[in-house]
């Protein structure tokens, strides 16, 4: 690997691993395996010890992956947790799944420490960490682990919870100390908990951690009261009980009635280390909650001192992590699914079979290429295994059990949905069905899209969705607009409050914000950040929709792909018709005032670096800059403007910024460079929103262009609105 490619992979591998970290920490719905995601972590750290010129402070190898509500999240969801700075940072721990890389870490401390120290293996559960301060015995707060160094403040959560108590018990605890472990979501919580949403029509958590991280965050303490959540602690930092050891220090917790675990075990070796965890290998298959590995801990107090920590994880401790438990079972059948983009995905019928604690009855098989390159024969025994996602993966085959003659399955050449012959083009990895208006799984999935929770939030589960359509009552989103109470309750299954509540819901999603909008109408590879990035960049869905390819690949993150997609989809007469009825119907079709987007452009064209700490946290302040017109950087470069120092920033950044001669600002200047910005708001100022901007010579322009005609009766051929506003309209300012 050259020094060109191996920058591009480290960017690259930077970008993955952040965005699957929020998935993972904020949304609770990773899309990939922890085993995946800690391959890609390890490439990662070894390129960049390898090339330590490319490696920077914002890497993923360096922070712990943040839960903290993000603004969207919180705008979306209404809840707003407060936030609080930890005592002692909460830090992630160094992982590995071989054994010979735990003795090479026993190896190592051995001969760092000089005097004799005993290891405390315990077992790495799997749930959602927490820290519990007391003070004078009572529980005072309790933050989720949030960037490491705040976090979300969920004591009024955790007082629900009945293994936390509220005041300790005993005698001889500190005046006050912080206390950490793990909020966990047994087995038994998780199927009910999911088989309650299944019957309301909600989506489902991929697993207990999930829905353990899910539940700590909710509005309604009294909800998650009934979550059946439970919590075990594991340590006390070092200096705030006066005990030799970590052991001990747990054992005088557990005396004051706090919830510690006592599947923990006082190692002398490397031999008996590993007995415990061949032992939990198997062991923890039986306990009524998840675990993901054993984490090898120094137990004496002085050691861990004396060993001390790298910037993500303490050099005390490690985590031996278990691969995904696989099963082997064999395939039924093979279903071919159409999603609402019209791809196709083979997914298999399990014999059902018990892995990591739910019973799996169907694996993806992801695409076409997918069965090729697994050989899967019909009725093949199957390897499953679980990733982050609800479906599990189907990783290989046991040859030894296959049937004689067992055909190899014949991808479905039509749709198996509306029969339209199935296409795949150049690049793609599926195949589609192109009828997408009209093959009904196709609408169906649309508006499944469309009212789905980030999007409009309208209480409409798949059954009633598939009602709906099937007496020809919504095959549109825009329709959901125009149904009526005396409608609804005529329908089978119907009752006077239902509607009522449905109608409500429809009626409160026009207060959805555009960013959210965007998401919702659909468009291929525009997910929630995209959508969210577009709406922003443009202001509004006709800039958007009369943007060009390159005006779209402006905006940061947009690639060619999804730059296409955008500018396809309002090609589309069909979808601007959609879109104009949607806009007809009361749906917000512009960036608000006060949104990220468009607070001021007091920082337009500025990059900015931040280090350090700040009287809010480090998104809130990242957030600030990007609503002011800046852009944030991770690393300090001559491309950059100022950096941005709170407390404690960084010294090698301070030093580059000396070197190149970069502007070094504090927060109070910073928030003084804003403030001049809000006088002059760009938002304040827009003009009134046009009523239909769809101007035809822009779609016109665009039709010649792909060799597309325009037929005259396009909803967008009116063109009565004005124009997109100009810069002077924009720009006048208004003082205040
Ligand atoms: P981690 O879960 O690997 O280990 C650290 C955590 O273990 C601690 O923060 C603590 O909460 C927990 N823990 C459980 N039992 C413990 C014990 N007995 N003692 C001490 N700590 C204990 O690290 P992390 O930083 O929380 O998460 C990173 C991991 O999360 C990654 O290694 C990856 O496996 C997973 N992840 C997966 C995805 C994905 O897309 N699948 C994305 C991000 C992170």
């Amino acid at each position: 690997m050259d020094f060109t490619e191996a920058k591009h992979r480290i960017e690259q591998l930077k970008a993955i691993l952040w965005e699957n970290s929020r998935k993972y920490y904020v949304e609770n719905a990773p899309t990939m395996s922890d085993y995946e995601y800690d391959q890609l972590m390890h490439e990662l750290e070894a390129l960049e010890a390898r090339y330590p010129q490319y490696a920077t402070e914002d890497s993923p190898t360096r922070r712990v992956g943040s839960d903290l509500e993000t603004r969207e999240a919180q705008a979306s969801t209404g809840r707003e947790f407060a936030k609080y700075p930890h005592k002692y940072p909460m830090l992630s721990l160094s992982n590995t799944y071989s054994i010979q890389e735990v003795e090479e870490f026993a190896d190592r401390a051995s001969k760092t420490l000089e005097s004799a120290f005993t290891w405390c293996c315990e077992l790495k559960f799997d749930g959602t960490a927490i820290c519990l301060t007391y003070r004078k015995g009572k529980l005072l707060r309790a933050l989720t682990r949030g960037d490491g160094v705040m976090g979300d403040d969920v004591t009024q959560n955790a007082l629900r919870i009945a293994s936390i108590p509220e005041t300790l018990q005993g005698t001889g605890w500190p005046e006050e100390f912080e206390i950490r472990g793990e909020v966990l979501m047994p087995y038994e919580s998780f199927d009910r908990l999911n088989h309650e949403r299944e019957l309301q029509e909600e989506p489902l958590f991929a697993n207990p951690r999930n829905a353990a991280s899910g539940s700590l965050k909710l509005l309604d303490p009294e909800e998650v009261g009934r979550r059946g959540l439970f919590c075990t602690l594991y340590h006390i930092p070092v200096g705030q009980v006066d005990y030799p050891t970590h052991d001990e220090a747990l054992k005088a917790a557990a005396s004051w009635g706090l919830p510690i675990s006592d599947k923990r075990r006082i190692c002398h070796s490397i031999g008996e280390i590993e007995d415990f965890i061949g032992h939990w290998d198997t062991a923890r298959k039986d306990l009524p909650y998840a675990t993901d590995g054993i984490v090898i801990k120094i137990n004496e107090l002085a050691c861990q001192s004396l060993l001390g920590y790298t910037a993500k994880s303490p050099r005390w401790a490690v985590a031996y992590k278990f691969k995904a438990e696989q099963a082997c079972t064999p395939i039924l059948s093979i279903d071919y699914q159409v999603g609402r983009t019209g791809a196709v995905t083979p997914v298999a019928n399990l014999s059902p079979v018990l892995l990591s604690g739910t019973m799996v009855k169907r694996a993806t098989l992801v695409n076409e290429d997918q069965i090729r390159s697994l050989d899967i024969h019909e009725g093949d025994w199957v390897y499953v295994e679980k990733g982050g996602e609800i479906i599990p993966k189907i990783t290989g085959v046991e040859l030894s059990k296959r049937r004689e003659g067992a055909a190899i399955p014949t991808f479905p050449s039509t749709c198996p949905d509306c029969g339209t012959p199935l296409v795949r083009e150049e690049g793609e990895a599926k195949w589609f069905c192109p009828n997408s208006q009209g093959c009904p799984t196709q609408i169906k999935g649309r508006l499944e899209h469309f009212v789905s929770r980030k999007a409009m939030n309208i209480l409409c589960g798949e059954a009633t969705i598939d009602q709906l359509y099937q007496l020809n009552l919504v095959t549109l989103p825009s329709q959901f607009y125009g149904l009526k109470a005396e409608q609804l309750v005529m329908l089978e299954g119907w009752k006077e409050r239902a509607a009522a509540r449905f109608l409500e819901s429809v009626k409160a999603s026009l207060d959805v914000p555009f960013e959210r909008v965007l998401f919702a109408i659909g468009i291929r590879f525009v997910g929630e950040t995209t959508a969210r990035d577009v709406a922003r960049h443009f202001g509004s869905i006709d800039a958007i929709a009369s943007a060009s390819r390159e005006e779209l690949l402006e905006v940061p993150e947009v690639g060619e792909v999804i730059a296409d997609s955008i500018f396809r989809y309002f090609l589309d007469v069909e979808n601007c018709r959609e879109v104009e009825a949607l806009r007809a119907a009361g749906l917000k079709m512009r960036v608000e005032e006060g949104a990220a987007a468009g607070k001021s452009d007091a920082l337009a064209g500025k990059t900015i670096v931040i280090s350090g700490n700040f009287s809010i946290s480090r998104d809130d302040m990242k957030a600030l800059i990007e609503a002011h017109g800046g852009r944030n950087s991770g690393s300090v470069s001559g491309k950059t403007d100022y950096l941005l120092a709170g407390t404690k920033p960084g010294p090698e950044k301070l030093k580059k910024a000396a070197d190149l001669g970069i502007q070094v600002i504090d927060e109070e200047t910073f928030m003084a460079m804003i403030s001049e910005g809000n006088r002059f708001s760009y938002a304040d100022n827009k003009a009134d929103a046009p009523e239909n901007l769809f101007p035809s010579d822009t779609v016109q322009k665009r039709s010649s262009e792909e060799g597309m005609s325009f037929p005259e009766a396009s909803a967008s051929s009116s063109a009565k609105g004005k124009d997109i506003p100009s810069a002077d309209n924009l720009m006048e300012p208004t003082l205040f």
